[in-house]
């Protein structure tokens, strides 16, 4: 999808280097964007919403419903950096606790932050 047609406008996190928290209790589902200098931290419920985006995903088997990912986007954004069709990912986790999905998610996001996950 172009940006032009992006119905979230600039409240969006795919697009724009908006960082977005949606949690939805009565459902478990959760997708949380947090952008981190050159980085992106990315929290997303199986199956994918972000499929179209990280087309890189597609091509690996998972089990656990919560997927956190760190992806190397430079000063873009998720969008334009996946237009590139580099090889983005630079961590990958995964869980099935959805009462931890925040503080797994801010583990990543501080991680990150520390230069812990990356440059590695
Ligand atoms: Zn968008």
């Amino acid at each position: 999808m172009g940006i032009e047609e992006c119905p979230e406008g600039e409240q969006c996190p795919i697009h724009h280097r908006y960082d977005s928290e949606t949690v939805e209790v009565s459902t478990e589902w959760a997708r949380i964007v947090t952008y981190v200098g050159d980085y992106v931290v990315v929290t997303d419920t199986n199956p994918f919403v972000l499929r179209g985006v990280f087309g890189q995903l597609l091509a690996r088997e998972y089990t656990d419903r919560y997927d956190i990912t760190v992806h190397e986007i430079g000063e873009g954004t998720l969008s334009s950096a996946c237009n590139t069709g580099l090889e983005l990912m630079r961590f990958h986790e995964s869980h099935d606790d959805f009462s931890n999905i925040i503080d797994a998610h801010e583990l990543v996001v501080e991680a990150v932050k520390q230069g812990w996950l990356v440059n590695q």
